[in-house]
């Protein structure tokens, strides 16, 4: 195959880049500032080193076009409303005292005031603070950091394009302030939105911006008639001013849909889309528009979200067939890089072949260098280039790593009746509750308690070798020990033994699944200064020993009271882990049921009654639109069910979610076919358990009574005052009564009263039945 160079001179860019530095020289920064360690001037020198590393990073690598505006203190959207003059009232003085101290107790909070909700960007791990807008709210321009950060880059000598929020996905990312009626639409405020953002777009060409990118992702959602009209009237306006700089429109993470025929129509002078998952739909889309005659279309070709390399000869087919369809094409990320790490080439731990399938953010950069030059100059320009890249993909093809027979076969092995219990969820409580013997309301927890300090430094200490194995063991033993004789001292019905052997949910079990790798340095953000190391699932996955039934059994041979065992799910496992993109995730997703389904196998086996499945992301990886999520659920459910279904009718199966807002997915719930779910529910006084018999949900359910993201401790009246309004919906015989969540972030004396005051509050409601 051979492309033909391409009219006008494609160009390489970028939306967006990981802020942290290599050695997370910003987390280190931000957070030595609130401790009062490093001054403003130190941080503001060292985030202005970070930008210019990245640009100078990005330019020789050969990007044309470097983006600025994409840095950020703590959020890009926090920026956005500090640009646009949104700032709630309650942070109005502290803003005006210190505009950066401001901006941290807008994000963090102070003891006065509360911090601005923090909620996921879209369907990512990364989470933004929700803008709280309402009626009277006025907004008013404030481009310096966005004229600041151009102009820097333009200092060195670099052709730069700022990347803003779009006013759309801004509004409708935002929510009505305390106080605004909650139905209040933020999208009614667009028309006073409008001139602040036209007088950004004015400093910023005065400034010596040829181009601006406006970032609308929630474009790529369903869409009302009138969202999409709103769209229209958006950028029939930007587009119509006259001192501006040209607008490139963004759209990533899914298709554009219906906002395709808007955004190509509108007078604006370039459009972004994704051509990663989303190719397909946009490719046609953007054919049945009619292309994009004389704008500027820049290609999202490579993933900007996982970290896979590039299959650079399908990435040169699309550009070539693109090329048909607009005035100039040029080669992108489908999104921003802040979702993936800096640099593979930094991993000391995983095998240089396998390595090489590895692209984070300099490596995706340098391909998208390369498909640009393929594009301009034709194949031949980048033949090298092409050749080590089929190289690459065909040796992960065909590696045992990504091809163990063994896990292949029993995964095409599957049945439906793998994944159905023996008996339904009505005769399976009868036969439960014999074998189980629990009191009505049974308190239980939710299975990590605190993780001490003196467990963590035990850990470190392993990992640095100044302990042995057998000495690091011998600590998580002492520590279940005191997890197990606080639950029966407390009165506690079925017991957890605490998870103090475990890093991270995930993390724990992806260490010893075969298939997933570990990186030393594959920082991504997630909020603010939290950074999460997701581990890699690279291959496929197998089980080569049990990985929590020691622990499980060691805590039950201390009590007579049931230990509960405690496992991540399938779906958690995927959605928080960088996951393999050469097959369908449903795929993946069973041949990790499979691994756990003997883990769970195996628990029973060695005496234990009660498994807990967690599957906190459940919801969050829910497909950005209504049409894909049947199909999701579909997998999603039945990779639980193929996990939990193999134990006898007497064993009880628990999940976990953590939220409180799922009305959108009892049925899935339901169709997970477990005994009993645990949700948070203390801070909204119950709603699920309103919601959940509102859905006629038949099963057994503990609406959390304890609020844990809080040290406070919930009194004895207040839990027991919970569990009552819990009873209007749930049943006594289906109603159970623990935390929100695990315990794992909190301290011990808070846990403790916590934990008696619940167990006290369950007797006390107990007696009232
Ligand atoms: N079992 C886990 C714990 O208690 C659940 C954590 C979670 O739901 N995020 O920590
Ligand atoms: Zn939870």
């Amino acid at each position: 195959m051979t492309t033909k160079p391409a009219a006008a001179a494609a160009r390489a860019t970028v939306y967006g880049y990981p802020r942290q530095g290599q050695d997370r020289q910003l987390k280190k920064a931000v957070e030595g500032y609130w401790k009062g360690r490093v001054d403003a001037d130190a941080l503001r020198t060292t985030a202005a080193d970070l930008r210019r590393t990245n640009w100078n990073q990005l330019a020789e690598a050969g990007v044309d076009e470097v983006p600025t505006g994409d840095f950020s203190y703590y959020d890009h959207v926090l920026d956005t409303t500090v640009m646009v003059g949104a700032i709630p009232e309650r942070h109005r003085d502290a803003v005006a005292a210190d505009p950066l101290d401001g901006y941290f107790a807008m994000a963090r909070g102070t003891q006065e005031v509360a911090p601005l909700e923090m909620t996921k960007w879209f369907d990512t791990n990364y989470h933004y603070l929700v803008p709280e807008l309402g009626p009277e709210t006025e907004f008013a321009a404030d481009p310096a950091k966005q004229v600041a950060e151009l102009k820097e880059a333009l200092a060195l000598g670099l052709t730069a394009r700022p990347v803003l929020v779009g006013p759309v996905t801004y509004l409708l990312l935002a929510k009505p302030a305390p106080g605004v009626a909650a139905d209040f639409e933020p999208l009614t405020l667009l028309d006073r939105l409008l001139p602040v953002y036209a007088q950004v777009l004015a400093e910023l060409r005065a400034a010596g911006a040829e181009w601006v990118q406006l970032d609308e992702p929630a474009l790529v959602q369903d869409r009302t008639p009138a969202e999409l009209n709103a769209a229209t009237r958006a950028y029939r306006d930007l587009g119509g001013l006259t001192d501006r700089p040209k607008l490139l429109v963004a759209s990533y993470f899914d298709r554009l849909g219906d906002a395709l025929p808007v955004l190509a129509k509108a007078p604006v002078e370039g459009l972004a889309l994704d051509f990663t998952e989303a190719a397909a739909a946009n490719l046609d889309a953007l054919a049945a528009v009619g292309g994009l005659p004389g704008k500027r279309l820049v290609a999202g070709v490579v993933n900007g979200r996982n970290i896979w390399v590039n299959d650079l000869g399908a990435s040169l087919s699309t550009l070539g067939t693109l090329l048909g369809l607009a005035d100039r094409v040029d080669v992108a990320a489908s999104c921003s890089l802040l979702h993936v790490p800096l640099d593979a080439a930094v991993e000391r731990d995983i095998e240089p072949q396998i390595l090489r399938w590895l692209a984070f953010a300099r490596q995706k950069t340098a391909e998208i260098v390369t498909l640009a030059k393929g594009l301009r100059h034709g194949t031949d320009a980048v033949s090298a280039e092409l050749a080590a890249n089929r190289a690459d993909l065909a040796s992960r093809a065909s590696s045992p790593i990504t091809r163990d027979p063994a896990v292949r076969a029993r995964a095409a092995a599957v049945t439906d009746s793998d994944a159905r219990r023996s008996q339904p969820y009505a005769e399976r409580t009868a036969a439960q509750r014999a074998h189980l013997g629990l009191p009505l309301l049974p308190t239980t927890t939710i299975g990590s308690f605190p993780q001490t300090g003196e467990l963590r430094t035990a850990r470190a200490a392993l990992r640095a070798g100044r302990i042995d194995t057998a000495g690091y063991e011998e600590r998580i033993r002492a520590e279940i020990q005191e997890v197990v004789s606080f639950q029966e001292k407390t009165g506690i019905d079925v017991l957890v033994h605490g998870e103090p052997e475990r890093n991270d949910m995930v993390q724990y079990f992806a260490e010893q699944l075969t298939g997933y790798l570990a990186t030393r340095h594959g920082w991504v953000q997630s909020y603010g200064t939290r950074y999460v190391r997701p581990p890699v699932l690279a291959g496929d996955i197998s089980r080569p020993e049990p990985m929590t039934v020691r622990w499980t059994t060691y805590a039950q041979s201390l009590t007579d009271r049931p230990v509960k065992g405690m496992l991540t799910g399938p779906v958690t496992m995927l959605a928080w882990s960088f996951v393999r993109d050469d097959q369908p995730l449903g795929e993946t997703a069973r041949q990790v049921a499979l691994a756990l389904r003997d883990e769970v196998n195996d628990l029973e086996a060695a005496g234990t009654s009660v498994i807990q499945v967690d599957e906190p992301a459940l919801r969050e990886t829910l497909p950005l639109r209504e049409a894909d999520r049947a199909g999701y659920l579909a997998w999603a459910t039945e990779a639980f069910r193929l996990t939990t279904a193999g134990v006898r009718p007497d064993t009880q199966i628990h999940t976990h979610m953590c939220y409180a807002e799922f009305g959108d997915i009892v049925q899935a719930i339901d169709d997970l076919d477990a005994d009993v779910i645990s949700l948070e529910a203390a801070r909204s006084h119950m709603q699920v358990a309103r919601e959940l018999a509102a859905h006629g949900y038949p099963r057994e359910a503990g609406p959390g009574v304890y609020d844990i993201h809080s040290p406070r401790v919930p009194s004895t009246q207040e839990a027991a005052q919970l569990l009552r309004t819990g009873l209007e919906a749930i049943p006594a015989e289906r109603l159970w009564v623990n935390p929100d969540c695990g315990l794992k972030t909190r301290g011990w004396p808070e846990t403790r009263a916590s934990l008696e005051n619940l167990v006290t509050a369950a007797r006390t409601v107990r007696a009232e039945l």
